[in-house]
């Protein structure tokens, strides 16, 4: 196999630069089909909850053909070894499997996206066996290699019953695999050769490491521009926000308002149904304004009991109308159905840019004002600056 000198930094570069999980399926797809000249290839991801394997990419195959397949994760299914023993499946000849028939598969592969760092099997097993490839090697498995002591002897299709008794499988959990990856030559007829699978299995789990990786940055970062008890944006998300769109406004000259809702009397909601209460009308509040507000909008908790809207493209009068239809809605229905269900109201105060201001502070401080006057106007009320 003659190997394109580009592909190397370009699996790198996918590997360790990429942080969007869909760019990095979609480049592996395109870089294994290139790289290895195959007929066909396909990715699967593992749900766990469904108990299946979903179609999601290929190359090759007519559209849809392997996105809309499910395949369920059974024993007896040929798609899920893989999944289930943490080693490559590969065939070249004709398979009763239903999958394999549909999609006209003869000499095909499967490899397993492994998604977490896997002890060296030398190491775990304490072969000792310095002779061996894969000894001392950090990504080298010997259940890949044909010249290893361990699975030398074992021809083509047994190895999982070999392999099956070994240690290192023994730990094997196959929720450290992310999906299966299926490469197809059975249109050319060229061989698929073991040292390809091997080298293939060696990229998949870096880059089912790599999905891994950017899942969890993914999450950190929801994480850290939400609000915990409410799900909404968190105050630093919308003050980012904000910034944003008065660069915006400034720019194409629109036009946004700014809400700031704080809900009245809250302390003696803690003090005479409990602080556990007083968090279930914060969440239940959250809900509410979510279900209420446009998509485009930005929602945050600003602080304790206090939220904060952006309504975009919303001149005055609007959002004066938008907040009052809110306050309505809270005050006529419980906003936390407990035993008595809990009735609270809301005092809005409503800036907007331009009319009221051009710069962060004097917004964020027409705003407060407001809501102070509607506090001081007797509450459950909307004032704008
Ligand atoms: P006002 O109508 O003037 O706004 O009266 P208020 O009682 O709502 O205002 P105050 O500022 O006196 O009290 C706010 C209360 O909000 C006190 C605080 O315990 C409560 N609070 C803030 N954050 C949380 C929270 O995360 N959970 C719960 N349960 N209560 C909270
Ligand atoms: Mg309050
Ligand atoms: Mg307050």
């Amino acid at each position: 196999m003659e190997l394109n000198h580009f592909a190397i930094p370009e699996m790198l570069s996918l590997i360790y630069e990429e942080m969007d999980v869909d760019t990095i399926e979609e480049r592996f797809v395109n870089l294994v089909a290139e790289i290895f000249s195959f007929d066909r290839v396909g990715l699967f991801f593992v749900k766990h909850r469904r108990g299946v394997l979903q179609g999601k990419l290929c190359k090759g195959f007519t559209p849809g053909a392997i996105s809309s397949l499910e395949i369920p994760i059974a024993g007896d299914s040929l798609f899920a070894k893989p999944l289930l023993s943490g080693y490559p499946f590969w065939e070249s000849t004709g398979e009763t499997d239903p999958f394999v028939q549909a999609l006209g598969l003869t000499n095909f592969a499967l490899i397993p996206i492994i998604n977490n760092k896997r002890i060296a099997c030398w190491d775990i097993k304490q072969c000792g066996e310095q002779q061996c490839p894969a000894y001392d090697k950090k990504w080298v498995r010997c259940w890949l290699l044909s010249q290893t002591k361990c699975c030398s002897a074992t021809p083509q299709g047994t190895s999982d019953k070999i392999c099956g008794q070994c240690p290192v499988f023994l730990r094997y959990d196959s929720r450290a695999t992310e999906g299966v990856m299926l490469v197809d030559n059975s249109l050319s007829g060229q061989p698929i050769e073991k040292e390809t699978v091997m080298l293939l299995s060696i990229i998949a789990h870096s880059v089912g490491m790599a999905i891994n990786h950017s899942k969890a940055f993914t999450n950190v970062l929801q994480e850290s521009i939400r609000d915990e008890l409410t799900g909404l944006h968190n105050r630093r998300y919308f003050n980012e926000r904000l910034v944003d769109e008065l660069e915006r406004a400034k720019r194409y000259d629109s036009r946004f308002s700014l809400l700031f809702a704080d809900i009245d009397h809250f302390k003696a909601v803690n003090d005479t149904l409990g602080h556990q209460v007083g968090d279930a009308v914060l969440a239940s509040l959250g809900r509410l304004f979510h279900r209420h507000l446009r998509h485009s909008d930005v929602v945050a908790r600003y602080g304790g009991e206090e939220f904060a809207m952006l309504l975009l493209d919303t001149d005055k009068e609007k959002a004066v109308a938008i907040a009052d239809h809110l306050r309505a809605a809270i005050a006529m229905e419980p906003v936390a159905h407990g035993e008595p269900p809990v009735k609270i109201t809301v005092s809005f105060g409503v800036a907007t840019h331009n009319e009221d201001g051009h710069s962060l502070e004097g917004l964020l401080g027409k705003a407060d004002k407001a809501l102070y006057c509607a506090k001081a106007q007797g509450r459950n009320r909307v004032c704008s600056a």
